[in-house]
């Protein structure tokens, strides 16, 4: 029997040259060549490759089902990656809603090389052909989307994008390997920051890419990846290795937490909305349900009122971090807004929260506590 992704997340990532059942980290920069003057490992330079960094690229290609994957040291990496890819007079499609900093790196740095990009609705597979020139290139999804949990299509939107030979890339961030899966949807490149759920503790930078054929485009960011330079630290990828082997778990009870505090701030009266694929008032209910295992751990919610309502509620939470980021064990509120600087796009009476792994009484509780002073 074929074994599953939670039992080989635990058991491949085994570096073994002594009988440790927990790999070593390799901390050596370079590696010595042989007799023959020939690599014995196939390892040159810790830029170029690393065990600890290979063991963690084979893990996440085979948790997202690709040829080969590359790590990198934030998601931000991994995305300019992809974006060096692309040419002077390349076009880019990008979700309408998207994580604030991927249409922020297309604007301050790459305008400047003469890419250009359009913003679209991906819940509209027509705006997306609509949005496709003769000089588009490339199509980024992401789904759930940050912070409004938009849920795109992916078999639909991927199969408008092979139809015109556009490259396309799924963020992967919020659903995870272990709830979505964009390469079986007809992606070429799944994008991660590993910082959030692989890393899942709060306590190390990470970014990734899996490609699902080891073809011209992997061995592109290959090179852009050892002469970039972005790479993790062999601690980061063995961080990120021992954090993924508990995924499946965390993901499955956060997933369930999300849900019953999601179905409860959806019947309180000081709560406008509850964006949450999970709900079956969601826009999104059918196609989230079709394409991931479970709807995730991310929800955000207006509250009734404007600015100030919802930064008191977000204060008055006690076991709720009013920091930014999100995927840890710890629950996380923030006001994505102020996060956004001077002209947000998102409303001032919006809180993201991420659920954690606290006891979702606990959390209950906390919720009902904080509303009662708004
Ligand atoms: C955090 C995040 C990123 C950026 O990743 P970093 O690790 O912070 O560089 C990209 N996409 C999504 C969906 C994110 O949540």
């Amino acid at each position: 029997m074929k074994r599953h992704p939670e039992t080989r997340a635990i058991h491949e990532a085994n570096l073994s040259a002594t009988s440790a059942v927990v790999p070593p980290i390799y901390l050596s920069t370079t590696f010595e060549r042989n007799f023959d003057y020939e690599l014995p490992d196939g390892f040159l330079y810790s830029r170029a490759d690393n065990p600890n960094r290979q063991q963690l690229e084979r893990t996440l290609a085979m948790l997202e089902g690709g040829e080969t994957a590359l790590a990198f040291s934030s998601g931000q990496a991994a995305t300019s990656a992809v974006f060096q890819t692309l040419q002077s007079g390349d076009h880019v499609v990008v979700p309408d809603d998207a994580y604030y900093g991927t249409s922020l790196l297309l604007e301050t740095l790459f305008k400047g090389f003469g890419i250009t990009f359009s913003k679209v609705n991906m819940t509209d597979p027509g705006a997306v052909e609509r949005a496709i020139t003769s000089a588009t290139k490339l199509l980024w999804i992401e789904t759930p989307s940050n912070p409004l949990l938009k849920i795109t299509d992916i078999e639909v939107v991927a199969s408008i994008a092979k139809s015109y030979g556009i490259v396309t890339v799924a963020d992967n961030t919020w659903g995870t390997p272990l709830l979505q899966r964009p390469l079986d949807l007809g992606c070429d490149l799944v994008m991660h920051s590993s910082t959030k759920y692989l890393g899942g503790h709060s306590d190390v930078m990470g970014g990734a890419l899996i490609c699902k054929e080891n073809s011209g485009l992997a061995g592109r960011l290959r090179q852009i990846q050892a002469l970039g330079g972005a790479v993790p630290s062999p601690f980061d990828c063995w961080l990120l290795i021992r954090g993924i082997k508990t995924l499946a778990v965390r993901m499955k009870q956060q997933a369930s937490n999300a849900g019953a505090l999601a179905e409860f701030l959806n019947n309180h009266p000081a709560i406008e909305q509850v964006h949450y694929p999970g709900l079956s008032t969601h826009p999104g209910f059918a196609v989230a349900s079709k394409q991931m295992e479970l709807p995730g751990a991310m929800f955000s919610v207006h509250v009734r009122g404007g600015k100030s309502e919802a930064i008191r509620l977000a204060t008055r939470l006690e076991l709720f971090r009013t920091a930014t980021s999100l995927g840890g064990i710890e629950s996380f509120v923030e006001h994505r807004a102020t996060y956004e600087g001077d002209n947000p796009v998102t409303p001032q009476n919006l809180l993201r929260f991420s659920i954690g792994l606290e006891h979702v009484d606990d959390l209950l509780d906390d919720l009902a506590r904080a509303l009662t002073v708004l």
